[in-house]
Protein backbone atom coordinates (compact mmCIF):
# COMPACT_ATOMS: atom_id res chain seq x y z
CA UNK A 1 0.00 0.00 0.00
CA UNK A 2 1.49 3.48 -1.31
CA UNK A 3 -1.32 5.99 0.99
CA UNK A 4 -3.77 5.20 3.90
CA UNK A 5 -6.23 8.05 4.33
CA UNK A 6 -8.99 7.70 6.27
CA UNK A 7 -11.81 10.12 7.11
CA UNK A 8 -15.87 10.62 6.39
CA UNK A 9 -17.21 10.36 2.70
CA UNK A 10 -21.08 11.91 2.18
CA UNK A 11 -23.61 11.20 -0.35
CA UNK A 12 -23.30 14.27 -2.52
CA UNK A 13 -26.51 16.05 -3.63
CA UNK A 14 -26.18 18.56 -6.20
CA UNK A 15 -29.06 20.69 -7.63
CA UNK A 16 -29.46 20.12 -11.51
CA UNK A 17 -30.23 23.79 -11.59
CA UNK A 18 -28.33 27.13 -9.75
CA UNK A 19 -30.38 29.40 -7.62
CA UNK A 20 -31.40 29.00 -4.63
CA UNK A 21 -31.84 25.38 -3.47
CA UNK A 22 -35.23 26.42 -1.89
CA UNK A 23 -36.23 25.95 -5.44
CA UNK A 24 -34.54 22.72 -6.73
CA UNK A 25 -36.47 20.22 -7.17
CA UNK A 26 -34.14 17.53 -9.05
CA UNK A 27 -30.66 16.61 -8.05
CA UNK A 28 -27.74 14.40 -9.04
CA UNK A 29 -26.34 12.31 -6.25
CA UNK A 30 -22.45 11.98 -6.22
CA UNK A 31 -19.94 11.12 -3.23
CA UNK A 32 -17.88 13.63 -1.80
CA UNK A 33 -15.50 12.88 1.06
CA UNK A 34 -12.03 14.70 1.11
CA UNK A 35 -9.51 11.64 1.99
CA UNK A 36 -11.75 9.42 -0.42
CA UNK A 37 -11.54 12.06 -3.01
CA UNK A 38 -7.77 12.25 -2.54
CA UNK A 39 -7.22 8.33 -2.45
CA UNK A 40 -9.57 7.82 -5.74
CA UNK A 41 -6.87 10.33 -7.08
CA UNK A 42 -4.09 8.19 -5.64
CA UNK A 43 -5.86 5.25 -7.48
CA UNK A 44 -6.52 6.64 -10.91
CA UNK A 45 -3.01 7.97 -11.11
CA UNK A 46 -1.55 4.46 -10.56
CA UNK A 47 -1.24 4.12 -6.89
CA UNK A 48 -2.32 1.64 -3.70
CA UNK A 49 -4.72 4.03 -1.85
CA UNK A 50 -6.60 2.38 1.49
CA UNK A 51 -9.37 3.93 3.18
CA UNK A 52 -10.85 3.81 6.50
CA UNK A 53 -14.10 4.78 7.50
CA UNK A 54 -17.30 4.18 8.31
CA UNK A 55 -20.89 3.99 6.23
CA UNK A 56 -24.18 3.48 7.26
CA UNK A 57 -26.28 0.14 6.75
CA UNK A 58 -27.89 2.00 3.71
CA UNK A 59 -28.65 2.22 0.28
CA UNK A 60 -26.20 5.54 -0.03
CA UNK A 61 -23.81 3.85 2.07
CA UNK A 62 -23.22 0.75 -0.22
CA UNK A 63 -23.85 2.67 -3.09
CA UNK A 64 -20.73 5.24 -1.26
CA UNK A 65 -18.46 1.88 -0.81
CA UNK A 66 -18.87 -0.05 -4.17
CA UNK A 67 -17.90 3.40 -5.64
CA UNK A 68 -14.82 3.97 -3.89
CA UNK A 69 -13.87 -0.20 -4.20
CA UNK A 70 -14.89 0.33 -7.99
CA UNK A 71 -12.52 2.92 -8.44
CA UNK A 72 -9.50 0.45 -7.08
CA UNK A 73 -9.18 2.01 -3.43
CA UNK A 74 -8.90 -0.70 -0.98
CA UNK A 75 -12.20 -0.54 1.62
CA UNK A 76 -10.82 -3.72 3.36
CA UNK A 77 -10.83 -1.70 6.83
CA UNK A 78 -14.27 0.16 5.99
CA UNK A 79 -17.12 -0.90 8.41
CA UNK A 80 -20.62 -0.73 8.32
CA UNK A 81 -22.61 0.62 10.98
CA UNK A 82 -26.06 -0.64 11.47
CA UNK A 83 -26.88 2.01 14.12
CA UNK A 84 -25.80 5.52 12.58
CA UNK A 85 -26.72 6.81 8.61
CA UNK A 86 -24.69 7.69 6.17
CA UNK A 87 -24.10 11.37 5.74
CA UNK A 88 -25.57 13.37 3.73
CA UNK A 89 -24.01 17.14 2.24
CA UNK A 90 -25.92 19.20 -0.26
CA UNK A 91 -23.75 21.45 -2.81
CA UNK A 92 -25.70 24.94 -3.53
CA UNK A 93 -24.72 26.51 -6.84
CA UNK A 94 -26.10 30.43 -6.36
CA UNK A 95 -24.64 31.84 -8.97
CA UNK A 96 -21.10 31.54 -11.03
CA UNK A 97 -18.10 31.66 -8.63
CA UNK A 98 -20.84 31.20 -5.12
CA UNK A 99 -20.87 27.84 -4.31
CA UNK A 100 -22.42 26.84 -1.17
CA UNK A 101 -21.86 23.55 1.00
CA UNK A 102 -25.04 22.45 3.47
CA UNK A 103 -24.43 19.22 5.70
CA UNK A 104 -26.43 17.06 7.24
CA UNK A 105 -23.57 14.96 9.19
CA UNK A 106 -24.40 15.34 12.56
CA UNK A 107 -24.32 11.60 14.36
CA UNK A 108 -23.67 9.98 10.96
CA UNK A 109 -21.86 6.15 11.12
CA UNK A 110 -18.22 7.68 10.10
CA UNK A 111 -18.76 10.24 13.04
CA UNK A 112 -18.99 7.50 15.64
CA UNK A 113 -15.31 6.03 14.04
CA UNK A 114 -13.20 5.86 17.39
CA UNK A 115 -9.40 4.04 18.66
CA UNK A 116 -10.68 0.67 17.43
CA UNK A 117 -10.81 2.18 13.79
CA UNK A 118 -7.00 1.96 14.08
CA UNK A 119 -5.77 -0.78 12.99
CA UNK A 120 -1.59 -1.38 13.26
CA UNK A 121 -1.01 -3.88 11.05
CA UNK A 122 -3.23 -2.15 8.14
CA UNK A 123 -1.25 0.91 8.80
CA UNK A 124 2.13 -0.15 9.33
CA UNK A 125 2.16 -1.12 5.64
CA UNK A 126 1.58 2.18 4.02
CA UNK A 127 4.52 4.91 2.95
CA UNK A 128 2.23 7.42 4.07
CA UNK A 129 -0.54 8.09 6.59
CA UNK A 130 -2.87 11.09 4.95
CA UNK A 131 -5.23 12.73 7.53
CA UNK A 132 -7.57 15.57 7.08
CA UNK A 133 -8.58 18.66 9.85
CA UNK A 134 -11.91 17.80 8.97
CA UNK A 135 -12.05 14.17 10.84
CA UNK A 136 -11.15 15.29 14.53
CA UNK A 137 -14.22 18.38 14.18
CA UNK A 138 -16.73 15.37 13.78
CA UNK A 139 -16.75 13.54 17.05
CA UNK A 140 -14.67 13.54 20.40
CA UNK A 141 -14.18 9.42 19.72
CA UNK A 142 -12.99 10.55 15.87
CA UNK A 143 -10.73 13.10 17.37
CA UNK A 144 -9.07 10.42 19.60
CA UNK A 145 -8.48 8.13 16.54
CA UNK A 146 -7.00 10.92 15.10
CA UNK A 147 -3.97 11.13 17.76
CA UNK A 148 -3.90 7.14 18.08
CA UNK A 149 -3.52 6.70 14.49
CA UNK A 150 -0.44 9.71 14.07
CA UNK A 151 1.24 7.24 16.84
CA UNK A 152 0.99 4.29 14.87
CA UNK A 153 2.00 5.96 11.69
CA UNK A 154 5.10 7.30 13.43
CA UNK A 155 5.89 4.22 15.83
CA UNK A 156 5.87 2.59 12.39
CA UNK A 157 7.76 4.67 10.44
CA UNK A 158 5.40 5.69 8.02
CA UNK A 159 5.24 9.82 6.87
CA UNK A 160 2.04 11.56 8.34
CA UNK A 161 0.77 13.88 5.90
CA UNK A 162 -1.97 16.56 7.24
CA UNK A 163 -4.22 18.81 4.99
CA UNK A 164 -5.76 21.38 7.50
CA UNK A 165 -9.09 21.60 5.52
CA UNK A 166 -10.49 24.13 7.60
CA UNK A 167 -14.69 23.30 7.93
CA UNK A 168 -15.59 26.40 10.37
CA UNK A 169 -19.58 25.10 10.09
CA UNK A 170 -18.18 22.16 11.99
CA UNK A 171 -16.65 23.19 15.43
CA UNK A 172 -15.85 26.62 17.25
CA UNK A 173 -12.65 28.80 16.11
CA UNK A 174 -11.38 28.38 19.31
CA UNK A 175 -11.50 24.46 19.19
CA UNK A 176 -10.27 24.42 15.23
CA UNK A 177 -7.60 26.69 15.67
CA UNK A 178 -5.99 24.68 19.08
CA UNK A 179 -6.67 21.31 17.02
CA UNK A 180 -5.49 22.02 13.57
CA UNK A 181 -2.19 23.53 14.78
CA UNK A 182 -1.73 20.55 17.97
CA UNK A 183 -2.10 18.48 14.35
CA UNK A 184 0.25 20.24 12.07
CA UNK A 185 2.28 20.19 14.90
CA UNK A 186 2.69 16.31 14.66
CA UNK A 187 2.69 15.89 11.17
CA UNK A 188 5.50 15.14 8.80
CA UNK A 189 4.45 17.41 5.42
CA UNK A 190 1.27 19.99 5.85
CA UNK A 191 -0.88 21.00 2.85
CA UNK A 192 -2.40 24.26 4.35
CA UNK A 193 -3.80 26.74 1.71
CA UNK A 194 -2.99 30.34 2.20
CA UNK A 195 -6.05 31.01 3.87
CA UNK A 196 -6.02 28.13 6.11
CA UNK A 197 -2.59 29.33 6.99
CA UNK A 198 -4.02 33.03 7.75
CA UNK A 199 -6.75 31.48 10.31
CA UNK A 200 -3.70 29.45 12.11
CA UNK A 201 -1.25 32.24 12.19
CA UNK A 202 -2.91 35.51 11.50
CA UNK A 203 -0.85 35.96 8.59
CA UNK A 204 -1.10 35.93 5.01
CA UNK A 205 2.48 36.01 3.72
CA UNK A 206 3.62 33.29 2.38
CA UNK A 207 7.30 32.86 3.71
CA UNK A 208 5.94 33.92 6.87
CA UNK A 209 3.72 31.51 6.79
CA UNK A 210 6.16 28.56 5.96
CA UNK A 211 8.32 29.46 8.65
CA UNK A 212 5.73 29.33 10.93
CA UNK A 213 4.67 25.77 10.04
CA UNK A 214 8.05 24.79 10.03
CA UNK A 215 8.44 26.18 13.63
CA UNK A 216 5.47 24.61 14.74
CA UNK A 217 7.06 20.80 14.12
CA UNK A 218 6.32 20.05 10.01
CA UNK A 219 9.38 19.56 8.02
CA UNK A 220 7.82 20.17 5.13
CA UNK A 221 5.39 22.41 4.11
CA UNK A 222 3.08 22.22 0.84
CA UNK A 223 1.04 25.69 0.50
CA UNK A 224 -1.54 26.27 -2.11
CA UNK A 225 -2.61 29.52 -3.51
CA UNK A 226 -5.23 28.25 -5.61
CA UNK A 227 -4.82 29.22 -9.30
CA UNK A 228 -1.38 30.92 -8.78
CA UNK A 229 0.42 28.42 -7.60
CA UNK A 230 2.06 26.50 -5.11
CA UNK A 231 4.66 27.35 -2.11
CA UNK A 232 7.13 24.84 -0.68
CA UNK A 233 9.02 25.09 2.82
CA UNK A 234 11.39 22.28 3.58
CA UNK A 235 14.22 22.14 6.20
CA UNK A 236 16.63 23.25 3.41
CA UNK A 237 15.08 24.86 0.79
CA UNK A 238 11.98 26.66 -0.53
CA UNK A 239 10.71 26.98 -4.13
CA UNK A 240 7.69 28.13 -5.94
CA UNK A 241 5.77 26.32 -8.27
CA UNK A 242 3.07 28.26 -10.52
CA UNK A 243 -0.54 27.10 -11.48
CA UNK A 244 -1.31 25.67 -14.73
CA UNK A 245 -3.88 27.92 -16.79
CA UNK A 246 -7.25 27.20 -16.85
CA UNK A 247 -10.24 28.29 -19.02
CA UNK A 248 -12.99 28.21 -17.13
CA UNK A 249 -13.29 26.67 -13.58
CA UNK A 250 -16.47 24.60 -14.01
CA UNK A 251 -16.23 23.47 -10.21
CA UNK A 252 -13.49 24.39 -7.55
CA UNK A 253 -14.35 21.69 -4.62
CA UNK A 254 -11.84 18.95 -4.22
CA UNK A 255 -8.58 20.74 -5.87
CA UNK A 256 -6.83 20.47 -2.95
CA UNK A 257 -7.78 16.87 -2.51
CA UNK A 258 -7.02 16.52 -5.86
CA UNK A 259 -3.39 17.91 -5.15
CA UNK A 260 -2.73 16.15 -2.10
CA UNK A 261 -3.31 13.25 -4.77
CA UNK A 262 -0.81 14.24 -7.26
CA UNK A 263 1.86 15.77 -4.72
CA UNK A 264 1.65 12.06 -2.65
CA UNK A 265 1.77 10.31 -6.31
CA UNK A 266 4.93 12.44 -6.89
CA UNK A 267 6.62 11.35 -3.80
CA UNK A 268 5.67 7.44 -4.01
CA UNK A 269 7.22 7.54 -7.58
CA UNK A 270 10.34 9.34 -5.88
CA UNK A 271 10.10 12.94 -7.50
CA UNK A 272 11.28 15.87 -6.42
CA UNK A 273 9.42 17.97 -3.92
CA UNK A 274 8.89 20.81 -7.12
CA UNK A 275 7.91 17.96 -9.48
CA UNK A 276 5.90 16.34 -7.28
CA UNK A 277 3.97 19.88 -6.84
CA UNK A 278 4.00 20.01 -10.39
CA UNK A 279 1.76 17.01 -10.26
CA UNK A 280 -0.18 18.15 -7.95
CA UNK A 281 -0.75 21.53 -9.33
CA UNK A 282 -1.86 19.79 -12.77
CA UNK A 283 -3.96 17.44 -10.78
CA UNK A 284 -5.84 20.15 -9.05
CA UNK A 285 -6.06 22.49 -12.43
CA UNK A 286 -7.80 19.24 -13.79
CA UNK A 287 -10.04 18.68 -10.90
CA UNK A 288 -11.23 22.75 -11.44
CA UNK A 289 -12.30 21.29 -14.90
CA UNK A 290 -15.32 18.63 -13.95
CA UNK A 291 -18.47 19.07 -11.68
CA UNK A 292 -18.45 16.55 -8.57
CA UNK A 293 -15.48 16.24 -6.42
CA UNK A 294 -14.04 13.14 -8.24
CA UNK A 295 -15.26 13.05 -11.37
CA UNK A 296 -12.33 15.45 -12.99
CA UNK A 297 -9.65 13.19 -11.39
CA UNK A 298 -7.01 12.34 -14.09
CA UNK A 299 -4.93 9.74 -15.43
CA UNK A 300 -1.44 9.57 -15.44
CA UNK A 301 -1.35 10.61 -19.19
CA UNK A 302 -3.44 13.01 -18.74
CA UNK A 303 -1.39 14.83 -15.88
CA UNK A 304 1.48 14.01 -18.15
CA UNK A 305 -0.15 15.16 -21.23
CA UNK A 306 -1.00 18.74 -19.30
CA UNK A 307 2.56 19.01 -17.93
CA UNK A 308 4.06 18.49 -21.28
CA UNK A 309 1.95 21.11 -23.11
CA UNK A 310 3.02 23.77 -20.35
CA UNK A 311 6.44 22.83 -20.48
CA UNK A 312 6.38 23.02 -24.11
CA UNK A 313 4.67 26.29 -23.94
CA UNK A 314 7.37 27.78 -22.28
CA UNK A 315 10.32 27.04 -24.76
P1 LIG B 1 -10.47 22.70 -1.66
O1 LIG B 1 -11.58 23.59 -2.09
O2 LIG B 1 -10.47 21.42 -2.39
O3 LIG B 1 -10.35 22.54 -0.16
P2 LIG B 1 -7.88 24.08 -1.38
O4 LIG B 1 -8.20 25.46 -0.91
O5 LIG B 1 -7.28 23.12 -0.44
O6 LIG B 1 -9.13 23.45 -2.15
P3 LIG B 1 -6.74 25.24 -3.74
O7 LIG B 1 -5.60 26.14 -3.41
O8 LIG B 1 -8.02 25.85 -4.15
O9 LIG B 1 -6.86 24.18 -2.58
O10 LIG B 1 -6.33 24.28 -4.94
C1 LIG B 1 -5.32 23.31 -4.83
C2 LIG B 1 -4.42 23.37 -6.03
O11 LIG B 1 -5.19 23.14 -7.21
C3 LIG B 1 -3.75 24.72 -6.22
O12 LIG B 1 -2.53 24.78 -5.49
C4 LIG B 1 -3.56 24.76 -7.72
O13 LIG B 1 -2.39 24.06 -8.08
C5 LIG B 1 -4.76 23.99 -8.26
N1 LIG B 1 -5.84 24.92 -8.60
C6 LIG B 1 -6.91 25.27 -7.85
N2 LIG B 1 -7.68 26.17 -8.49
C7 LIG B 1 -7.10 26.38 -9.68
C8 LIG B 1 -7.40 27.22 -10.81
N3 LIG B 1 -8.47 28.02 -10.84
N4 LIG B 1 -6.56 27.19 -11.87
C9 LIG B 1 -5.46 26.40 -11.87
N5 LIG B 1 -5.12 25.61 -10.84
C10 LIG B 1 -5.92 25.59 -9.76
Amino acid sequence: MDVVTMGETMALFTPDQSGLMRYAVSYSRKIGGAESNMAIGLARLGHQAGWISRVGDDELGKAMLNFIRGEGVNVDNVKIDTEAPTGLYFKEFRKAGDIRVQYYRKGSAASQMSTEDVDENYIKQASYLHISGITPALSTSCKEMLTEAIDTAKKNGVTVVFDPNLRRSLWSEEEARNTLLDLASKADIVLPGIAEGEFLFDTKDPDELGRLFLKQGAKEVVLKAGDYGTYYYGEHSSHFVPAFSVDTVVDPVGAGDGFAAGYLSGLVDGLSPEKAIERGNAVGALVTQAEGDVEGLPEKADVEQLVNADANRDD
